[in-house]
């Protein structure tokens, strides 16, 4: 096959070329362009030789963009307008119905229809890294085009349904690891940490999926990380301990990291536990006794709570060893690009089956 042009556009810190890179297809990203200064100083920093465009994509006139002579397209526009929802768990959260519903309403119908009236055959799906192993909630909706000239055997006019394990109810032959009692099954009542029955058991069905890895393999070595930087604060901890969504290297799960992570809380990505000799539940069990809030406190420290390092987040969105941040990059930065990113595992797959068909 001769090399492929590819045109990244919205190309923030390059996931769609990774992405590209993992597909093993011959191809040549002949221009990225993105209007995000501190991304594309990331981007430049990992792909020098790619021509990078700093300029707003609406500007560019199309004799410009054909000159490019590409094949390919690779984009992922701003997706706030449709996350600003609050779309922070995955399909299980009631108000994913909500977005779902806008989804079938918005532009995607214009995108849709210009590429119909274009010939262009395509597929929509939706992923979650869960379906690739990878240990993280990210449901993304994905469409997939194709000009009809070409070879589409597989690639039909469709709509997709899910393909993300999140989205599916606990099958019966993974059963839950703990019958809740009669008392529990009570829908919706609290467990400990403000957690319903239904929660703790769709969390606790997620950790036995062995088709999932564990969090552990995406962590760096303990001796690389400075686990202070990343301890969850003293006052976080007070105030938001019974809303933190916590996992421990065993888990096989967590939840979408977003741009806010390490300094917001509620929705912005799972915490990990690193002190593995206490348990959890007993910690919040006991939360309730105590009368002081430096009891408190003390309680919720032995649990050793830290954020994911941005190494490990980007390890958990399926990015390569050979990417890294220049050192410059501030923290909160490289969690707030990651947080724009996208699972580089799952577009591989995608585009494994888009180029193949
Ligand atoms: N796929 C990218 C992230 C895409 S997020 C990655 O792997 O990092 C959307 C990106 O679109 C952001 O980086 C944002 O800076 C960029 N963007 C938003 N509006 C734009 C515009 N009008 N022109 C060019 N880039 C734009």
């Amino acid at each position: 096959m001769e090399t492929l042009r590819v045109l990244e556009l919205y190309s923030g810190i390059g996931g769609m070329h990774y992405a590209l890179k993992q597909t093993g297809i011959s191809a040549q990203v002949v221009a990225a362009i993105d209007i995000n200064t501190t991304a594309n100083q990331i981007y430049k920093h990992n792909f020098p030789d790619t021509p990078l465009w700093n300029r707003t994509i609406e500007g560019i006139p199309l004799d410009e963009f054909n000159g490019l002579c590409f094949d390919v397209i690779l984009m992922s526009p701003p997706c706030q307008p449709f996350t600003r929802l609050g779309l922070h768990r995955d399909v299980t959260d009631p108000r994913t119905k909500s977005f779902l519903y806008i989804l079938d309403l918005l532009p995607r119908q214009r995108l849709v229809e210009t590429l119909i009236k274009c010939s262009y055959t395509y597929q929509e799906v939706m992923v979650s890294p869960t379906s690739v192993g990878i240990p993280n909630s990210r449901l993304r909706y994905f469409l997939m085009a194709k000009l009809s000239t070409e070879n589409i055997s597989s690639l039909a006019n469709s709509k997709t349904s899910f393909e993300s394990s999140d989205t599916q109810p606990p099958s019966p032959s993974s059963s839950p690891v703990h019958s809740p009692t009669e008392e529990e099954h009570s829908k919706g009542r609290f467990l400990y940490k403000l957690e319903t029955t239904d929660e703790v058991l769709r969390k606790m069905n997620q950790n036995i999926d062995l088709s999932v890895r564990q969090i552990q393999d995406f962590l760096e070595p303990e001796e690389n990380v400075d686990i202070e930087q990343y301890l969850v604060a003293h006052k976080t901890l007070l105030r938001y301990a019974l809303i933190l969504d916590i996992v421990t290297p065993i888990c096989r799960r967590s939840v979408c990291f977003t741009k806010g992570y390490g300094r917001y809380v509620e929705g912005t990505g799972s915490v990990l536990q690193s002190c593995m000799e206490t348990e959890m539940e007993s910690v919040f069990k006991h939360l309730d006794q105590c009368s002081k809030e430096e009891e408190k406190l003390q309680l919720l420290l032995k649990l050793k709570l830290r954020y994911f390092t941005p190494r490990e987040v980007a390890n958990l969105m399926g990015f390569p060893k050979s990417f890294s941040f220049p050192a410059h990059i501030p923290i909160k930065q490289r969690y707030k690009v990651l947080g724009n990113s996208l699972n580089v595992v799952v577009v591989a797959s995608l585009l494994q089956e888009l180029i193949s068909s």
